[in-house]
Formats: structure tokens, C-alpha cells, sequence
């Protein structure tokens, strides 16, 4: 569809320290493995109604590891 964008997160695995704030945030985008590391769950699409939460989260790493990539 002409127009439309496809957003999506993404967790940078070098820079993640495993605060899980983007978790807190946005439990609906972010999942954490074993160790307390984030991973956006599956392929990172960011639904309308999450875009808030994801700029939350990415406002809010410490570590700066949240990307959001629009497409
Ligand atoms: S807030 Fe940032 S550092 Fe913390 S788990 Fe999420 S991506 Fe990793």
C-alpha cells in the first residue's frame, strides 16, 4: 500500500545489558532470553497501537541498544 510504513524494533545484542526495561515498556514487543538480554519477539513488526510503547522503550534503554526501523 502506497504510504504506509512498516515499523519495526529491534534489540542490538552488542549493547544490550539486560536492564529489561524495554520489557517493562513494551512487554508486547520485547522478550528476554535466559541470561535477562532483550530480543524483539519474532520479526520486530511494531502494530499501530504499539508505537508508543516502542518509543517508550527506546527512550528509555540505558544502554541506547533499542532501534526502531521504519521500511
Ligand atoms: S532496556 Fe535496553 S539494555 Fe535493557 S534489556 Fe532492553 S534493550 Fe537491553
Amino acid at each position: 500500500m502506497a504510504g504506509t510504513k512498516i515499523v519495526r524494533v529491534r534489540v542490538d545484542p552488542d549493547k544490550c545489558q539486560g536492564h529489561s526495561r524495554c520489557k517493562a515498556l513494551a512487554p508486547a514487543l520485547f522478550e528476554l532470553d535466559a541470561y535477562g538480554n532483550a530480543k524483539e519477539i519474532g520479526n520486530g513488526i511494531v502494530p499501530e497501537d504499539q508505537l508508543a510503547a516502542a518509543h517508550l522503550a527506546l527512550a528509555n534503554c540505558p544502554e541506547m541498544a533499542v532501534e526502531i526501523i521504519e521500511e
